[in-house]
């Protein structure tokens, strides 16, 4: 077989997971099935996909408790996960963001939607592995090894907020809006609403410790990186 992007779909509904592996193979995925957290563990211990499909709701281990526990292991912690999550379940899908997934589909979704969002993050993480390193003040972030250091330490960042970060230390001080950093760091960003950005800056100043209060609230207008006057420079 070809390289195909490898989907593993988290799914205890066989007429769903059917459903959705169908919808991937016709339109050039590799999908894999696991129907609890058990195989899936399994399937990532053998083969790493290039994205987890997860459904909130399953037996055993939750959808979220299986986010979290995969965005912990040095593993598994830069594979997109999108989240299955039922209608209007606003809560969950916060929750869902905080555990670690990249991004959540609400049932009933259309293929097309599906289709999108996967691409959409996929797409989230190939631009930005052929770019130099970049290095505000005493933070330093290299595509390449898709590593973050804060004074040498290196620092544990999840996919999402490692293409925010970066976007952010190529255009420090800078403010920007909710909706540029939608556009310019999620791409396609139809499907996203705005508190998105919100939850992952969140997670990215939690990431970075030390050095998360560089990222700055600007109230009204969004967000801005903060470089420290004494220290600034790009390495690349
Ligand atoms: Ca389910």
């Amino acid at each position: 077989m070809k390289n195909l992007p490898r989907v593993l779909v988290v799914e205890d509904e066989p007429a769903i997971a059917e459903l959705v592996s169908v919808n991937l193979r016709h339109n050039g995925f590799q999908p894999v099935w696991a129907e609890d957290g058990v195989a899936a563990q399994r399937e990532l211990d053998a083969v790493l996909p290039d994205v987890i499909l997860l459904d909130w709701m399953l037996p055993g281990q939750s959808g979220l408790a299986l986010a979290r526990k995969w965005r912990g292991d040095a593993r598994t912690r830069g594979v997109p996960i999108l989240m299955l999550t039922a209608r209007g379940d606003e809560p969950d899908k916060v929750a869902g963001l905080d555990a670690g997934a990249d991004d959540y589909i609400t049932k009933p979704f259309s293929t097309q939607e599906l289709l999108a969002r996967i691409r959409a993050v996929l797409r989230r993480r190939a631009p930005e592995q052929a770019s130099d390193s970049v290095t505000v003040g005493e933070l330093a972030l290299d595509p390449a090894t898709h590593r973050v250091t804060w004074r040498g330490a290196a620092l544990k960042i999840g996919p999402t907020e490692f293409k925010l970060l970066h976007y952010l230390m190529r255009h420090p001080e800078r403010v920007h809006s909710r909706s540029q950093l939608l556009d310019k760091v999620w791409g396609d960003h139809v499907f996203i609403e705005e508190r998105t950005v919100d939850v992952h800056v969140k997670r990215l100043r939690e990431a970075l410790g030390g050095a998360g209060a560089m990222i700055e609230t600007v109230r009204g207008a969004g967000y801005r990186l903060a470089a420290p006057a004494f220290a600034v420079g790009a390495a690349s």
